[in-house]
């Protein structure tokens, strides 16, 4: 490809550097004080011991308050594929192959190490990014662990306008407070991933669970959003051990626990809350929604053929499922458990291999899981 006589032209990468300050002006925190609010929400916050991706997302959620935008993508080191990944986006973000691992934003605000505005029509290489992603400006800020650039969070709006440079310096703030969290969380990475998977269906294990049900609640207070928590059991599963043994047991729920993965969203958690009991959180969803992937999860379970020993033998299982919702059906973690829990046990008790919402259930059903 020949050098387009306008890239030579082209305003050097470093004239999109913001000049930033570990303090903010009296100005700043008396027109910005509500975003500064946001910023010591999160230093109380980075105590709490949390997923790396999950503290990312979080990262996402407070950019948001601080400086509205169309569209994010986040870019954080990975571990065990050794090179920078994207971790979390927001909107509309199409990645090929090549962007998975880092865009010259990325490249940019790594060399650079402080925020960078970057407005449309100034630099080719820009340009072309800020049109892949349908946008007219960005603010891509530096994520730092032990100070150095591990990451970049970049936000993008539609207006060329879209940020100014005080909002650069509130999310350098951010990004600040941030570091010792993300320090600590991507030391963990590796051990965590390890200690958060079950041993037996590769799925998430019950210690995860908590914690991420934990943390989506305290999501949905803040963004006043509901969630759906689902509860499953295997339907008459004890007589299959009895009589096909335990190892082809345990191959059946490896193979149920493929089928409840298949076609979830990324932002849902799949775990092994005991035996033959699994959860999924579905953030963001509501009864409806809920019910539907529950039917969906039933029917894909119910129409599945298990091979058990020899060849041509196959078998059929059914699930029973319980749902509830945060906040109609219940306010705290432990209520929501026990709601969609009331929701299973009456699946079971009304035949199994069926669906029941836990706003369906009448008042003595909802007390007998207590
Ligand atoms: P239902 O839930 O429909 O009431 O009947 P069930 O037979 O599934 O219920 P129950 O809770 O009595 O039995 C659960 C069985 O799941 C007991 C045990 O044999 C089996 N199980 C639990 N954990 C494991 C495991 O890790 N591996 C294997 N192979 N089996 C397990
Ligand atoms: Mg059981
Ligand atoms: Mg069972």
């Amino acid at each position: 490809m020949s050098i387009q006589p306008e890239l030579q032209e082209s305003c050097p990468p470093d004239h999109f550097v913001v000049q930033v300050f570990s303090e903010m002006g009296e100005t700043t925190i008396q027109r910005r004080w509500r975003e500064i609010n946001t910023i010591l929400r999160l230093s109380m916050l980075s105590g709490l011991p949390m997923q790396l991706e999950t503290a990312l997302n979080m990262l996402c959620d407070f950019a948001m308050e601080i400086a509205p935008y169309d569209k994010a993508a986040l870019y954080f080191w990975e571990d065990s594929a050794e090179q920078v990944s994207l971790r979390v986006s927001r909107g509309e973000v199409l990645v090929d192959g090549v962007l998975q691992h880092g865009n010259i934003f990325h490249f940019w605000v790594s060399k650079f190490g402080r925020p960078m505005l970057i407005a449309r029509g100034a630099n080719v290489q820009a340009d072309a990014l800020l049109n892949a992603m349908e946008a007219a400006s960005a603010l891509v800020v530096p994520l730092l662990v032990s100070n150095r650039t591990m990451g970049s969070m970049q936000l993008f709006s539609g207006s060329r306008e879209g940020f100014r440079a005080e909002d650069a310096q509130l999310l350098w703030s951010l990004a600040l407070v941030a570091e010792s969290l993300l320090t600590r969380e991507q030391a963990n990475e590796g051990l965590l991933t390890f200690a958060f998977t079950d041993y037996l269906t590769g799925l998430k294990t019950r210690g995860y669970f908590e914690q991420q049900l934990e943390l989506e609640i305290k999501r949905c207070e803040r963004k006043k959003t509901s969630l759906a928590l689902i509860m499953i059991d295997i339907d008459f599963f004890k007589p299959f051990n009895d009589n096909y043994g335990h190892h082809v047991g345990d191959q059946i729920l490896r193979d149920v626990a493929a089928l409840l993965t298949k076609d979830m969203r990324e932002v849902d958690t799949v775990a092994r809350y005991g035996g033959e009991e699994f959860v999924i959180i579905l953030p963001e969803t509501n009864s409806s929604g809920a019910l539907h992937v529950a039917e969906r999860l039933r029917h894909s379970v119910e129409q599945a053929k298990f091979f058990v020993g020899g060849p041509g033998t196959v078998e059929h299982l059914t699930i029973s499922l319980g749902t509830a919702i945060y906040s109609t059906d219940a306010r705290f973690k432990r209520e929501l458990i026990q709601a969609a829990d009331a929701a299973l046990y009456a699946a079971k008790s009304r035949g199994r291999n069926q669906v029941v919402v836990h706003s369906d259930l009448s008042l003595e059903q909802r007390q007998k899981a207590v």
